[in-house]
């Protein structure tokens, strides 16, 4: 397998006021191979979405390079990017009743992508919406409806359909779950899992609650504070998480299995969250760390395979030894 996207030490600051700089993402490294699903989680202001909209191009980037099949994409996309990338890379947003044109009827919305690149007919594009309006489960007939006329995993729904009718291979789900109902989120989440094994899609899928997460991905990627602290399959983090963070997120998500509930050790949080403003050297989570040590304040412990007992794992923590050789 190959990498079909890659952010290499990839870094979004945000000033604030003169001297103030928050760190949403930094040096953020992290290779999606082509077909594979990363669900990427985290508490809100982890920098989860900063990620992935600064790995589209939708925030500029502070530093660090991005290759998408292997050509590095540009620092500012220019019109003529956009519409060129646009058939490979999309989005699937948070929100869907905001980011859906309440003028538009839904066969518009979804249509739009294909009449802005200008290779359909009129006909042909209808019929393509229609084909899709039934792939994610509505009906053809909705069609001519508008977006305040649907629910909000029929609108979500409609979001899919929209990224996915143009084809793209590389998706990123910003929170596509998030404002839903729990039963809704699951339809939501069983609809991309379907659509990824029968189209071949390689997603990044944003998500809070690790459990739905985990039921999608291949691989999950753990941040915080802007920094990805554990990476590793996505049965092995979710059952086994070796980075602290991982384990209390774990921990403070009830699990939908009773058995793997009852094991489930509790871990306490303690301290307060450290300032993603002016972030200084030392571990980000030290503060909220049960197990902190000396070096944890004064040494910054980098995302590298480490020796965690069972297979070796990705783990941005000094309680592991580092396993010598290439990574
Ligand atoms: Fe805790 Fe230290 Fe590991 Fe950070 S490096 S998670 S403070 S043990």
């Amino acid at each position: 397998m190959s990498a079909l996207i890659e952010s290499k030490a990839l870094t979004k600051h945000f000033k604030i006021g003169r001297n103030q700089i928050v760190h949403a993402v930094d040096d953020v490294s992290l290779a999606i191979e082509d077909k594979e699903i990363v669900g990427l989680v985290g508490e809100s202001g982890s920098g989860k979405s900063t990620f992935g909209k600064t790995l589209l191009g939708l925030h500029r980037k502070t530093a660090g390079e991005v290759y998408f099949e292997g050509e590095q994409l540009p620092d500012i996309y220019k019109p003529a990017d956009f519409q060129r990338y646009a058939q490979r890379i999309q989005m699937i947003f948070q929100d869907p009743y905001s980011s859906l044109n309440p003028r538009m009827t839904v066969g518009e919305i979804i249509g739009e992508g294909l009449r802005l690149r200008g290779d359909s007919e009129g006909a042909a594009i209808r019929e393509a919406v229609a084909v899709w309006l039934e792939r994610v489960g509505l009906e053809r007939g909705h069609m001519s409806r508008y977006p305040h006329e649907f629910s909000g995993g029929q609108r979500q729904r409609v979001g899919v359909a929209r990224a996915l009718i143009m084809q793209p291979k590389f998706v990123v789900c910003d929170e596509p779950i998030s404002a839903l109902d729990v039963s809704v989120q699951a339809q939501i989440v069983r609809l991309l899992g379907e659509l990824k094994d029968s189209l071949g899609l390689t997603m990044l899928f944003i998500a809070h609650d690790l459990s739905m997460v985990r039921y999608v991905s291949d691989r999950i990627a753990v941040m915080y504070m802007g920094a990805v602290v554990e990476l590793g399959p996505a049965d092995d983090v979710y059952f086994e998480p070796k980075h602290p963070y991982t384990q209390i997120l774990i921990a403070s998500n009830p699990r939908p299995d009773p058995r793997s509930e009852r094991n489930r050790k509790s871990v306490a949080i303690t301290g307060e969250i450290s300032s993603p403003l002016n972030i200084g050297s030392g571990c980000r989570f030290a503060n909220r760390c049960p197990h902190v040590m000396e070096v944890c304040r004064a040494d910054t412990p980098g995302l590298i395979l480490r020796d965690c007992g069972g297979s070796p794992r990705e783990v941005a923590c000094h309680l592991y030894e580092p396993i010598a050789g290439p990574n």
